[in-house]
């Protein structure tokens, strides 16, 4: 659910953030904006100065001290203005790149449902925006600020010399002013709106970018002819963005327009105004150069302000959809009730009427599990495809919480633990994988504890060290070729057994292996089964396969049926009973039979 946000179009968050992170920065923006201020009034008074000196012709000679002070001033605010630009471009992308790197943070330690959840999703594509570029909020709103100040101290000052020629024409100034504003707010509301569309657009060319640039994509695109599916893909998420686009230019265009219509009837009046004054006689020529110079000035700042006026609430609400996510609810558990360390190992679980429904669908996966694994017990989880059991592992690991019922590790509700220390009992094998570019060796010892067991040991066990063996730098080789030039590209094999010495080193004292020998050929597979009773020595462990004889050597299998357990028991004694495990270990038993006969007779 998206966070309403007690004053959600507010960007005093962000320059409050701004003033607890960098005080100097706001201090010299107020500055900076002064002195940009102040250059066309200085140079405007230069000229009307020269034009009185040049008049003056006997005591031109006393003006020349206040001639330097006029341009050592315009001098000091150049010079400035100047540098402060330079500083704020880059002090704004530090503050940016920062708050970029908090929001991917907030990803990253979500609980997990948090982050697959479709909405979330949406929910992150919108809150990156503001950060992602520095047209963003979080870059673009101090420079709007900066305008905003220089905008409103110039209209004041300017309009107050132009108010002095004659009161009308600030009536004017104002009138114009109000009418541009309104249609502004328009353009701001069809901003908005768009902005709405094209979040899942953003979200799904995320998608498009990632995988044309992935080379693991490349072979399946030429090969299945994915190619026509991106490109059009591509064209039409481009088609939708244009026509969007089109419709805030063409406001933007009417915009334009409008407001070059209005500048030219104020500027018009003023000069009129003003070429009167000097033919009656009461404004002197250097008068008159120095207000018509202010008055092309005071149109700039007049437009400008408005500009900000409606960049304030489109840039305010780039915040509130950061904030949206960063302040969402986080659901993950930091409280220690129960210490890991005041558990007796091996571990015993128990599923006490647990169901669970995954967001959106309309019925349970796992429906009332009752399930008690016993502390260092090896159970064997078997069942069709779609039974459900990933979910029961993630639901154990605390990836998904249940919807109903509740996880007990040696009697404590699992919410009684924190989930930083939780997570540090499971070493876990999941079908899908995820690498990152870092060694081979510091792959395995990605999750080091003080409990880790012996590198060279794990090497061994998870038949790592024949692999890194046929590698040019043994377990120094790199991977994930997208980042590394030299790494290599592991087989499916080589990854299920890398993944499995992550696990083993860890050393946790619930191991959960989902297929873990599916990518792996049957000697191999046969070697991890050999040594499985060494791996999950002294541990609470759960082998899942679709395989039933890979499970034979569990203490007791289960066979789960539509996220429900259907029949359990030992090999034989499931066997016996005759049923859904036995009809489908002997149709598994008679296709392995005749895959080995095949090859035997080839
Ligand atoms: P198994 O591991 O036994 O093959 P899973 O636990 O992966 O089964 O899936 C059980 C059921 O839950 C399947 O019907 C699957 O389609 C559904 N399912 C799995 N993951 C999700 C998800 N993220 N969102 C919605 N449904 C899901």
């Amino acid at each position: 659910m998206e966070k309403q946000l007690k004053k959600p179009l507010h960007l005093h968050y962000l320059y409050h953030k701004m003033w607890q992170t960098d005080k100097k920065y706001i201090v010299l923006m107020i500055i900076r904006a002064f002195t940009d201020m102040m250059i066309p009034l200085l140079s405007s008074a230069t000229v009307a100065f020269i034009i009185t000196m040049v008049g003056d012709t006997k005591n031109w000679s006393n003006y020349i001290p206040l001639l330097i002070s006029i341009l050592s001033a315009s001098l000091v605010c150049y010079c400035l203005s100047q540098a402060l630009k330079n500083y704020f471009q880059s002090v704004g992308n530090i503050f940016r790149i920062q708050n970029m790197v908090e929001l991917v943070e907030e990803l990253l330690f979500r609980k997990y449902e948090q982050v697959e959840n479709a909405e979330n999703q949406k929910l992150f594509a919108k809150a990156m925006t503001p950060t992602d570029n520095p047209e963003g909020a979080f870059q673009k709103a101090f420079e709007v600020l900066y305008q905003f100040l220089k905008n409103t101290s110039g209209l004041l000052l300017y309009g107050f010399f132009i108010g002095t020629v004659h009161p009308l024409l600030i009536v004017v100034i104002a009138g114009s002013s109000v009418v541009m504003y309104v249609f502004s707010l328009g353009t701001n509301r069809i901003e908005q709106s768009n902005k709405n569309t094209l979040a899942p657009i953003r979200k799904k060319n995320r998608y498009l970018v990632d995988n044309t640039g992935d080379f693991k994509a490349a072979k399946d695109m030429r090969l299945y002819h994915m190619e026509d599916w991106f490109m059009n893909e591509f064209e039409e998420n481009n088609d939708i963005r244009l026509k969007l686009l089109n419709v805030v230019n063409h406001r933007k265009l009417k915009g334009s327009v409008l407001s070059s219509t209005l500048s030219l009837l104020r500027d018009g009046l003023a000069y009129w105004i003003l070429i009167q004054q000097v033919l009656d006689g009461t404004l002197s020529v250097a008068s008159f150069s120095f207000y018509f110079g202010i008055i092309a000035s005071l149109s700039i700042f007049m437009n400008g302000l408005l500009t900000d006026l409606a960049s304030f609430k489109y840039l305010a609400s780039e915040v509130n959809d950061f904030r949206s996510y960063t302040e969402m609810e986080d659901q993950v558990n930091n409280d220690v009730k129960v210490s890991i360390d005041s558990l007796n190992y091996p571990l015993d679980v128990e599923f006490r009427d647990v169901s669970y429904r995954y967001e959106g669908s309309d019925k349970d996966t796992i429906h009332h599990l009752n399930w008690h694994i016993k502390s260092g017990e090896k159970v064997g989880m078997v069942g069709m495809n779609g039974a459900g059991k990933s979910t029961i592992i993630k639901l154990l690991c605390g990836l998904y919480h249940p919807t109903s019922g509740e996880i007990l590790i040696n009697g404590n509700s699992v919410q009684q633990f924190s989930n930083d220390e939780y997570v540090e009992l499971f070493s876990v094998v999941f079908q899908d994988y995820f690498e990152l570019p870092l060694t081979i060796e510091e792959t395995i010892k990605q999750g080091e504890t003080k409990h880790s067991r012996e590198y060279a040991e794990v090497l061994e066990e998870s038949g790592m060290d024949m692999e890194i063996a046929k590698l040019l730098q043994n377990d120094q080789t790199k991977l994930v070729k997208r980042v590394n030039e030299d790494a290599v590209d592991l087989s499916g094999g080589q990854k299920q057994k890398l993944q499995l010495a992550r696990a083993i080193y860890k050393n946790a004292p619930l191991l959960m292996l989902d297929e873990p020998t599916a990518a792996l050929d049957p000697i191999a597979e046969n070697a991890i089964y050999i040594k499985y009773n060494a791996i999950a020595n002294d541990k609470t462990s759960i082998f899942i396969s679709h395989r039933l004889s890979s499970t034979r050597f569990c203490d007791r299998i289960v066979f789960l049926e539509n996220g429900a357990i259907l029949e359990e028991g030992t090999h034989e004694e499931l066997m016996e009973l005759n049923g859904k495990y036995n009809e489908m270990y002997t149709v598994q038993s008679r296709y392995y039979q005749d895959e080995v006969e095949v090859v035997q007779n080839a």
